[in-house]
């Protein structure tokens, strides 16, 4: 269970996240909506621990551990997983190599012994090929010249090897045409499980066609201002942001 307590959180002195609090239960999946500037990837990047942020108060719990006592790669290990928005190009290091260090990184962390370089690409393939990642790939470098699918289908495959207990996409639908939006939400889907949460930030309705949610929560000045089953994202659709654009300014 991951359990968002009362986050404040500035870049330089501008406050972003303001008393934010969430809770998703094993086995939910959470969406968050909301306008463009409101603190949504600031949320996914406090959490994940990415530097340039300043944590005022407040604690994120995973299973009733503080992930801010910890740094970014024992976040990881501990089971927190964030797809980026915009992922990594690693040039000069083959995805095999990364996949197979950041599997390895991660059970050694664990007290797990390392995965053998067969079993590795056994793990890696079948998971590639669900995902409709053809083998080729893993000898280019790390989303290097991958197109945006690529890129996104690549996310995916790195969640579905790490197993993660949490999961945060960050508008993992930008930027994707309708099949590959197909094939990443099933990628999503098979991970959902009893023991796993995620949360889903997206702009818009389309993507919770395809990966439906337990529950839709409106953000606006870096906070939630209103929670609703999967219907509420329907009525975002229709309605916009226009009402909650006020809290944006009491902000
Ligand atoms: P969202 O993901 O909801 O669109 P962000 O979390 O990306 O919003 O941004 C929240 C606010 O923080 C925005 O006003 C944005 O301009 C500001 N912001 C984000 N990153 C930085 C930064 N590195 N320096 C200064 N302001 C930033
Ligand atoms: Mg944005
Ligand atoms: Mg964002």
């Amino acid at each position: 269970m991951l359990e968002v307590k009362n986050l404040n959180v500035s870049i330089g002195d501008r406050k972003i996240l303001n008393d934010f609090c969430i809770t998703v239960k094993d086995g939910e999946v959470a969406a968050i909506m909301g306008p463009n500037g409101t603190g949504k990837s600031t949320l996914s990047y406090v959490m994940s621990g990415r530097p340039g942020y300043t944590v005022e108060s407040g604690e994120v719990l995973l299973n009733g551990v503080n992930l801010l006592d910890f740094e970014p790669n024992e976040r990881a290990a501990k089971g927190l997983f964030l797809a980026f928005q915009y992922p990594l190009e690693i040039p000069g290091v083959a995805t095999m190599t990364f996949l197979k260090a950041a599997l390895n990184a991660q059970r050694k962390y664990r007290g797990e012994t390392e995965l053998s370089t067969p079993e590795l690409m056994k793990r890696v393939n079948a998971a590639a090929s669900k995902l409709g990642i053809k083998s080729d790939m893993m000898k280019r470098a790390l989303n290097v010249g991958f197109s945006g699918g690529e890129k996104k289908r690549m996310d995916i495959l790195q969640m579905a090897l790490l197993e993660p207990s949490f999961g945060i996409l960050d508008e993992t639908d930008s930027g994707l045409d309708i099949d590959a939006l197909r094939i990443v939400s099933e990628g999503v889907n098979a991970l959902r499980s009893p023991t796993r949460g995620f949360l889903v930030i997206t702009h818009y309705q389309r993507l919770l066609d395809y990966i439906v949610p337990d529950t839709v929560h409106v953000m606006a000045g870096g906070r939630i201002v209103r929670t609703g089953g999967k219907e509420l994202a329907l009525e975002l659709e229709k309605s916009g942001y226009a009402e909650y654009l006020g809290e944006e300014k009491a902000a």
